[in-house]
């Protein structure tokens, strides 16, 4: 027999083919999707509101009898029927306007005229006006009493759906309510008796009929939160199913500490490790030394030292003969982290080389260098997406870092994994995630946090002036030696016209207000080998003020430049707004971020409020995932990250910490979940995580 929750919703009666297309627009191709269609808000209209107590200005549910009505023809295109309605304590007006042909055939007044014919009771929940002592209601809703006690959507708390053109409230009621009655004898829980009261939940069916068709907003809630915690439970049921199914791989790769290259790295080193770096790297080569591939996020808010301390487990596998890739999200970054590495190693027995689409760029040069990599002769292989291509063989590869993590896909990650056979895995990331994201997120990953920044640093100060105080201020700090960057929004590298904007400014002001200083030009369509050139006269300080675009967004490190001017900041995300301040605050002199344009949205508004008050990334983070919720926060294409329907990861943390101890339990009593109790979370485990776990499992 069929499962009726996995049928085509275009069969459920009333539905049919054209709302089936209508619905597939908002995702709902079966029976199952529509249930899970869960209501953004409530109506409450259990209180029937006497007409002479109706407020102007307020919503409220009246309830009367229809005393005349009529259509009035407002002009060619648009009429208006209206009705008057009476209760013991007053009269009120409803008014619905349509689109009427008048030489159109069919009435489309015909079932408010058959609702509001004379006599008939009704109730009406809208808007009351009160115009020349007339009130009058705008309506949301109605309904004709056909049996006092039996009504659809009034005496009680009714469902506010997310819709889309073409359906309605009433509809969309209906065919949810009409979805449930059809599939009531398939609608098994997942959880037994006992779990339930042992965590004091809803059962499943009452869950589902009290989220849609609550009693009250308590059971509204007790609803919501069985059915995100079957979410949160089928997640980590499927984490820890993974987990075990990769429990008793074992590692090729064996390190010992052999004390020849880590060592003078240490001597040579001009800076000590702050306690969260030495912490980070005693988990990380504890990893390394376990029989287990290493799976571990190293999370620190930019300019924490994260570099340094993937570096040293680099080191560690290369002392050990093991090959290292490192992974890096723009070109500019990964040349960035070959300068430095070959910088820091000078003299040391380790062959660093830059892999990118750019670099090397004659082709015998690149192929010569595809061999040697092939062959491991190159400890580190330090590049960008182009690491991922076939061509690219490792001899030996054992470790893999990824920088800047968020930045990729699941799957462009997997790919580099795949490029060795059972590799320690480091991912960084200076977009801390809240805590309860990452534990749904990443809830089989070690995670290392950098807590503290390098000592003498000073917090940036960040302020949002006006163009001609934020050229004075960058002058300023020019004549006293020290560097900026004004960033313009670009935000498709290939927006032809921003990017104008950004090369033509760029001309404007060296001849302008910057004429006496060096100003340099760098954008995402350079060359590299342009880029490469900008880049190290900045560095070495050649270049005064560098006018870029978001290309240098991300682990750019000039300890020289204190001041960042960000044009439009409007525009920019958080989280990107962090990023670009953290290029500057990196040495020891006091730095600034001068935030310029005009925020037209309350939410621009907040995120420059944000900035202004806090260098916290990690408060950053927090108020970003509020602002904008975790699929755009992580991009839930992009991250493969699970969608909860009615879990939510921000507030939900006591639900998700249950959901995780009660999998954790259930998967160490029957790990295949062959038991015929535990037939339910393992068909929902399939079928919601089936075709992603794996990947989950490595990022
Ligand atoms: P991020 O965590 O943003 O990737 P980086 O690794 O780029 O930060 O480090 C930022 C800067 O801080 C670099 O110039 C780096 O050399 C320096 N740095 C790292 N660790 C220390 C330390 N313990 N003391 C002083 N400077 C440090
Ligand atoms: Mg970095």
């Amino acid at each position: 027999m069929k499962f009726i929750l996995d049928e085509k919703v275009q069969y459920l009666k009333g539905v049919g083919p054209s709302r089936a297309k209508i619905l597939a627009r908002m995702g709902i191709l079966t029976v199952r999707d529509l249930i899970e269609h869960y209501p953004r808000d409530y109506s409450d209209r259990r209180n029937v509101t006497k007409i002479a107590d109706a407020l102007s200005g307020r919503k409220a549910t009246i309830c009367g009898a229809v005393k005349i009505s009529s259509v009035v023809p407002l002009n060619m295109k648009l009429s208006v029927f209206k009705a008057a309605v009476e209760d013991p304590s007053g009269i009120m007006w409803v008014e619905f306007f349509r689109k009427a042909n008048p030489y159109h055939k069919h009435d489309i007044f015909s079932s408010l005229k058959a609702t509001f014919e004379k006599g008939n009771r009704v109730f009406i929940f809208g808007k009351v006006e009160e115009e020349f002592g007339l009130k009058k209601i705008v309506p949301d809703d109605y309904e004709l009493v056909v049996k006092e006690g039996e009504e659809k959507a009034f005496r009680k708390v009714v469902p506010v759906y997310p819709l889309t053109e073409g359906l309605s409230q009433k509809w969309m009621r209906e065919a949810v309510f009409g979805a449930l009655k059809n599939a009531e004898k398939d609608l098994n829980d997942i959880l037994a008796e006992r779990t339930l009261k042992k965590y004091g939940l809803t059962g499943y069916k009452e869950a589902l009929n009290g989220i849609h068709f609550p009693d009250d907003m308590e059971c509204v809630q007790k609803s919501r939160e069985r059915l995100a915690f079957d979410e949160f439970l089928v997640l980590h049921a499927a984490l820890a199913v993974s987990k075990k199914g990769t429990e008793n791989i074992r590692k090729r790769q064996e390190y010992g500490v052999k004390k020849d290259i880590l060592t003078p790295f240490r001597e040579k080193l001009k800076f000590e490790f702050t306690r969260a770096q030495k912490k980070a790297i005693n988990e990380i080569f504890r990893d390394l030394q376990s029989k287990k591939p290493m799976n571990r996020l190293l999370m620190g808010d930019v300019g924490s030292g994260k570099t340094v301390v993937a570096l040293c487990a680099m080191l560690l596998a290369a002392e050990n003969g093991y090959q290292s890739a490192m992974l890096a999200p723009t070109e500019i970054l990964a040349e960035q982290h070959a300068l430095t590495i070959n910088r820091m190693l000078d003299g040391l027995p380790v062959r660093t080389a830059l892999l990118t689409s750019g670099e090397p760029k004659a082709k015998k040069q690149r192929e010569k260098l595809l061999n040697e990599i092939g062959d491991g002769k190159v400890d580190f292989v330090v590049g960008t997406h182009a690491l991922l291509e076939k061509s690219v063989v490792f001899g030996d590869l054992s470790l893999i870092v990824i920088d800047e993590q968020h930045r990729f896909g699941v799957l462009q990650r997997a790919s580099l994994t795949q490029k060795a056979g059972t590799p320690d895995v480091l991912l960084t990331t200076a977009t801390p995630i809240p805590r309860t994201l990452s534990m749904t997120l990443y809830g089989d990953m070690e995670a290392s946090v950098i807590d503290e920044l390098p000592p003498n640093r000073q917090a940036v100060e960040t302020l949002h002036l006006d163009e001609t105080s934020a050229y004075e201020f960058a002058k300023k700090q020019m004549k006293s030696g020290r560097q900026v960057f004004i960033v313009y929004p670009l935000v498709e590298e290939s927006d032809k016209r921003e990017l104008k904007s950004a090369v033509a400014e760029a001309r404007a002001l060296s001849k302008s207000e910057f004429s006496g200083y060096r100003v340099g030009l760098l954008h995402g369509q350079m060359s590299t080998k342009e880029k490469d050139g900008i880049m190290t006269e900045f560095r070495d300080a050649r270049i005064d003020v560098l006018i870029t675009t978001t290309v240098i967004e991300v682990g750019i490190d000039i300890p020289n430049a204190t001041l960042m001017i960000i044009e439009h900041a409007d525009r920019f995300g958080l989280a990107t707004l962090h990023q670009l301040r953290g290029r500057v605050g990196r040495g020891k002199e006091k730095s600034w971020c001068v935030l310029l344009g005009e925020p037209k949205t309350e939410e621009a508004k907040k995120r420059i409020e944000i900035m202004t008050a806090t260098n916290s990334g990690f408060d950053i983070a927090e108020e970003d995932l509020v602002l904008r919720g975790p699929g755009e926060f992580l991009g839930t294409a992009q991250h493969g990250i699970p969608v909860f329907k009615a879990g939510n990861i921000v507030k939900d943390g006591r639900l998700i910490e249950a959901a995780k101890g009660l999998a954790a339990e259930m998967i160490a009593g029957d790990p295949d979940l062959k038991s015929p109790e535990n037939e339910g979370l393992k068909k929902a485990v399939l079928k919601t995580h089936g075709p992603r776990i794996r990947l989950a499992n490595i990022g």
